[in-house]
C-alpha cells in the first residue's frame, strides 16, 4: 500500500486545497503520513507558492531532496503554475502538474486505488510515471469550476474549517505574481457556498474560516457583504472568520453585516505600504486615509477587534521619509500584528524591471522596525484582553498537559486553557473561558495568554 504525504507552502487557500487533496488519498485507502524529508513517504504532494523567490528555494530544496530519498514526488500549486520547466528541471523523476490542473489530485487517490502486490509490479514502468500519465489524462469536466472542488469532510493539518469561496484575482498590483499564476477572479455560487457551511456545520465545526485570493473580489449575484448576510442567515452556529480583506473593501455596508456577533472579530488587512506615494507604485487602489477609516469603522462594529496587517517592506522606489510614513500609520492605528515581507522581485510584475532598490541592510532594517512595533501591538492587545471572556475554539495539541488544553479565540489569540474539573475539551469543541493572564508558562510553546474554562 502506498503511503502518502503532502507538504504545502503559502497561503490559506493552498492549505485548504492540501487538506481535500489529503482527504481525497484517505477516503481512497490510503495511509497519509507526516512528511518525512530522509525516509519519505512513497508518494509525495509538494503544493508550492509563488509569493516570494525564498518560497521558491524552499520548494526547490525539498524537491530535491525528496526525489533523492527516492519518493514520488509530484509538485504542483503556484510556482509549478509558472515555471514548470524549472520545477522538472529539478530532478527527472518529478512529476510537474500546474497549478491550474491541481485538482486532477483530487481524481488521482482512486485512480492509484491499492492493488495487491509490491509497488514496481502495480505502478509500471514506475510509479512517477504511472502517476503522470494518471494525471495528465483529460479529466472529465475540466474548466474554471474545477478551482472549487476542494471540500474536505475532516481538516486532519488543522482544528478549524476552512470554506473555498474566491480564487483568482482582476487587480493589477505592481508586486504580485499570484493573479498571474490563480487567473483572473471566479466566484463559488452563494448556495453552494451555504450547502458547504451547512454541511461543515452537521459536521460539528464551530468555525470556518471564508478564503481566497482576494474575497473582497467575491461576486456572484452578489458581493462578498451579501454573502456574510446570505451565509449569516442560512446557518445557526457557526462563526465565520474572514482571511485578508482590502482597505477599499471595509464599507458601512460590509460592517453592518459583520457586525453579527457569529463573524469573529479578527481583520486582516492586506496594506502593504502607509504612504501614497508607494501606495500609488504598487498599483493599490487606496490612499493611507482609507486605510485609518477602515480600521475605524471595523473597530467601531466590534468591541477590540484583532486588526492585522500585511507590510511589505523595501518595495522600489519606496525611500527612508516613505517607510517612516508606514511606520507612523501602522503606529497610529495601533495594529495588533504587522506581517512584514522584504519585497521580493518577481518576474512578470511590473515593479519586477523598476531600478530604484533600496540595499538589503536597509531593508532589514525596516522589517526589524515593523516587527518591534508588531510586538508592541501584540502585547498591548493582549493586556486589554485580561480579564475578558472568550469563545475558543481547542485546537488538537499533543503537548499540553493534562487539565490544560490549547484553544484559538475568536479574536485569534492562542490560549493555554485550564479545565476547571479536570476534564479536558476535545479539538474541535468550542468553550467559553476567562482570559486570565498573559504569557505561556509553564510551557516552552508560545502562547499569547492563559485562561480558565468556564
Ligand atoms: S489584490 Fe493585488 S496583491 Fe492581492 S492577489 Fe490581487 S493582484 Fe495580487
Amino acid at each position: 500500500m502506498l503511503s502518502i504525504s503532502i507538504y504545502t507552502l503559502g497561503c490559506k487557500l493552498n492549505q485548504l486545497e492540501s487538506e481535500a487533496i489529503a482527504d481525497a488519498f484517505r477516503d481512497a485507502g490510503f495511509p497519509v503520513i507526516p512528511l518525512n524529508e530522509d525516509e519519505p513517504a512513497d508518494v509525495v504532494v509538494v503544493n508550492t507558492c509563488t509569493v516570494t523567490s525564498k518560497a521558491e528555494q524552499k520548494a526547490r530544496r525539498i524537491i530535491r531532496k525528496l526525489a533523492a530519498n527516492n519518493a514520488c514526488v509530484i509538485v504542483s500549486g503556484c510556482y509549478a503554475q509558472m515555471n514548470p520547466q524549472a520545477v522538472a528541471a529539478i530532478d527527472r523523476r518529478v512529476v510537474v502538474l500546474a497549478g491550474d490542473r491541481k485538482s486532477a489530485l483530487l481524481d488521482l487517490p482512486a485512480a492509484l486505488a491499492p492493488a495487491e502486490g509490491s509497488v514496481c509490479e502495480h505502478y509500471a514502468p514506475s510509479l512517477p510515471d504511472s502517476v503522470s500519465r494518471l494525471l495528465h489524462s483529460p479529466v472529465s469536466g475540466a474548466g474554471r469550476l474545477e478551482q472549487f472542488r476542494y471540500t474536505p469532510d475532516t481538516f486532519s493539518f488543522h482544528s478549524r474549517a476552512f470554506l473555498k469561496i474566491q480564487d483568482g484575482c482582476d487587480r493589477r498590483c505592481a508586486y504580485c505574481r499570484v493573479r498571474l499564476a490563480r487567473g483572473a477572479s471566479v466566484s463559488l455560487e452563494p448556495e453552494r457556498a451555504l450547502n458547504q457551511l451547512r454541511a461543515l456545520e452537521e459536521k460539528g465545526c464551530r468555525e470556518a474560516a471564508l478564503t481566497g485570493v482576494n474575497i473582497n473580489q467575491y461576486n456572484s449575484g452578489m458581493d462578498l457583504t451579501g454573502l456574510v448576510s446570505y451565509l449569516l442567515k442560512g446557518t445557526q452556529r457557526i462563526r465565520i472568520r474572514l482571511s485578508s480583506i482590502e482597505p477599499d473593501g471595509v464599507t458601512e455596508a460590509f460592517c453592518a453585516a459583520i457586525a453579527d456577533a457569529r463573524v469573529c472579530p479578527h481583520f486582516h488587512l492586506s496594506v502593504q505600504a502607509g504612504g501614497d506615494a508607494t501606495l500609488a507604485k504598487m498599483m493599490r487602489p487606496y490612499t493611507r486615509e482609507v486605510v485609518e477609516r477602515s480600521a475605524a469603522l471595523l473597530r467601531s462594529v466590534k468591541d477590540d477587534p484583532f486588526l492585522g496587517c500585511d507590510i511589505i517592506a523595501g518595495f522600489p522606489t519606496e525611500t527612508a521619509a516613505d517607510f517612516e510614513e508606514t511606520l507612523d500609520l501602522c503606529g497610529r492605528i495601533g495594529f495588533a500584528w504587522i506581517h512584514a515581507f522584504p519585497y521580493s522581485p518577481r518576474p512578470g510584475t511590473a515593479a519586477f524591471c523598476f531600478k530604484e532598490k533600496a540595499p538589503e541592510r536597509e531593508i532589514s532594517r525596516r522589517i526589524d522596525a515593523l516587527l518591534a512595533l508588531a510586538h508592541e501591538g501584540r502585547r498591548s492587545y493582549i493586556n486589554r484582553q485580561i480579564g475578558k471572556r472568550a469563545e475558543a475554539v481547542i485546537e488538537a495539541a499533543d503537548d499540553t498537559p493534562p487539565g490544560f488544553a490549547v484553544g484559538t479565540t475568536e479574536t485569534y489569540l492562542k490560549a493555554l486553557l485550564q479545565a476547571p474539573d479536570g476534564g479536558t475539551p476535545r479539538a474541535g469543541d468550542a468553550v467559553s473561558c476567562i482570559l486570565t493572564d498573559a504569557g505561556h508558562a509553564p510551557l516552552p510553546r508560545a502562547y499569547d495568554m492563559r485562561g480558565t474554562i468556564l
